[in-house]
C-alpha cells in the first residue's frame, strides 16, 4: 500500500552521511540484513576524502599507517559489497513522521524509514581562514585548504599554517618531495609528541611566534609575508597551505527537532539514541561527557547505533 507520501519502499534504516561513521554504521546494519540507504549531501568518506585524503592514519586499529584516501575507499567498497544503497549528492534537508514511519526528504525525493541514524559529522562545515589580505583573491591558485596529492607538491615551495597534528603530519608528507616551511603563532606546538618529535628530525624549516601578515602574488601565489618578533619579512611560496581548523555548520540539526547540547551536538544517550523516536546518531556529530573526535570513537559509536536502531526495528526478543 502507497503511503501518503507515494512512496512504496521503506527502508529499515536510512543513515545521514557517508563518512567513517555512516558507512561504519551502513557495514553493521547490513551483517543484520537491514534494508539500508545511505544519502551523503557530496561525496562519500567525509572528512578523510574532502579535508586531508594524502594524510597517513596511524592510529586506526590494524594498520600501522593507511592513508586516509585508502581508508575511505576500503569502507566504501565494504559497505557496498555488503548490500548497502549508497546514493551521493543527496542531502537531507528534513526528517518528517509519517504515518507509522519516518520520511528522511532530500531536493531528490522522499525515503521511507523505520529508523533514521544521524552522521552527519561537521554538517556544511567550511576550514578556518586566516582572515589577512590575499587569502580569498589567491583561493585555488595556491592558497589550498588541503594538502594536494604528492605528484602536485613536487618542485614547489610549500608553507604549512597550523599548529596541530594535522598540519605536522601534512607538512611531513610535503617535506618528503619538496622544500617545506611551518608556520605556527605560538611557541610550541599543540600536537602529539611523536609528530613532533618526527617533525623536529625532518628538513621542514618551523617558524614559531610567527604570524602571516598577507599572501602576496599575481595570478598565483608567490610569496606569504610573516610577522615574527616584530619584524616582517617575505617567504617565497607556490603553495600555501592552511590547516588551522573546521567551522562547523550544524544548522539543519535545529530544523530536524533534535535535543542538542550547549555545544550545538546531538544529544544522545548511551545507546546512541535521540530525544526523537526511532533516531539515533553518531560521530563527530555528537557531544557526551569524554566525547573524543576520532575515526575509531565515530566507527564505535556507529556499531552501538545500529544495534539500537536494529533493536527498534526488528524487536528481537532477546532485546
Ligand atoms: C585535518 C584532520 C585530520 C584528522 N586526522 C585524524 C586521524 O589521523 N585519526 C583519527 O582518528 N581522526 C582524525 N580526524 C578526525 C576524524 O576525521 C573525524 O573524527 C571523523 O571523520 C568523524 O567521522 P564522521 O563520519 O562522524 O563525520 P565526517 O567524516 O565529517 O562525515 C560526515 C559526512 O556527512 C555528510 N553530511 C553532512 N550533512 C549532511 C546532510 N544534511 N545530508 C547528507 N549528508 C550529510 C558530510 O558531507 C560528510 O561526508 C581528523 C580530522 C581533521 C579535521
Amino acid at each position: 500500500m502507497e503511503s501518503l507520501y507515494g512512496i512504496k519502499m521503506c527502508y529499515d534504516i536510512v543513515i545521514i552521511g557517508a563518512g567513517p561513521a555512516g558507512l561504519t554504521a551502513g557495514i553493521f546494519a547490513r551483517s543484520k540484513m537491514m534494508k539500508t540507504l545511505i544519502l551523503e549531501a557530496g561525496r562519500v568518506g567525509g572528512q578523510l576524502m574532502s579535508l586531508y585524503p594524502e594524510k597517513g592514519i596511524h592510529n586506526y586499529p590494524g594498520f600501522e599507517s593507511v592513508q586516509a584516501r585508502k581508508l575511505s575507499d576500503r569502507l566504501y567498497a565494504q559497505a557496498e559489497s555488503l548490500g548497502c544503497e549508497i546514493r551521493e549528492n543527496e542531502k537531507v534537508v528534513e526528517i518528517n513522521d509519517g504515518d507509522e514511519e519516518l520520511i528522511v526528504v532530500t531536493p531528490k525525493g522522499s525515503h521511507r524509514a523505520r529508523s533514521v541514524l544521524v552522521a552527519i559529522g561537521m554538517g556544511d562545515f567550511r576550514p578556518k581562514k586566516m582572515g589577512c589580505p590575499g587569502e580569498d583573491r589567491l583561493s585555488g591558485r595556491g592558497v589550498s585548504y588541503i594538502l594536494p596529492v604528492k605528484e602536485e607538491l613536487v618542485g614547489k615551495k610549500v608553507v604549512m599554517f597550523g599548529g596541530g597534528n594535522s598540519a605536522i603530519e601534512m607538512a611531513l608528507i610535503s617535506d618528503s618531495v619538496t622544500d617545506t616551511a611551518i608556520v605556527h603563532r605560538r611557541p610550541e606546538f599543540r600536537a602529539d609528541e611523536s609528530n613532533v618529535d618526527s617533525l623536529r628530525k625532518s628538513n621542514v624549516r618551523a617558524l614559531m611566534n610567527a604570524s602571516v601578515v598577507s599572501f602576496n602574488g599575481g595570478d598565483a601565489v608567490e610569496s606569504v609575508t610573516l610577522e615574527q618578533d616584530g619584524k616582517t619579512f617575505d617567504v617565497p611560496a607556490d603553495l600555501a597551505v592552511i590547516n588551522i581548523g573546521i567551522d562547523a555548520n550544524m544548522d539543519d540539526l535545529k530544523k530536524w527537532g533534535l535535543e542538542l547540547t550547549p555545544g550545538g551536538l546531538v544529544k544522545v544517550d548511551v545507546n546512541m539514541g535521540t530525544n526523537r523516536n526511532g533516531v539515533f546518531a553518531c560521530g563527530d556529530a555528537v557531544d557526551y561527557p569524554g566525547k573524543y573526535k576520532q575515526i575509531i570513537t565515530a566507527c564505535g559509536e556507529a556499531a552501538t547505533a545500529t544495534q539500537s536502531a536494529y533493536k527498534f526495528v526488528k524487536k528481537p526478543y532477546w532485546a
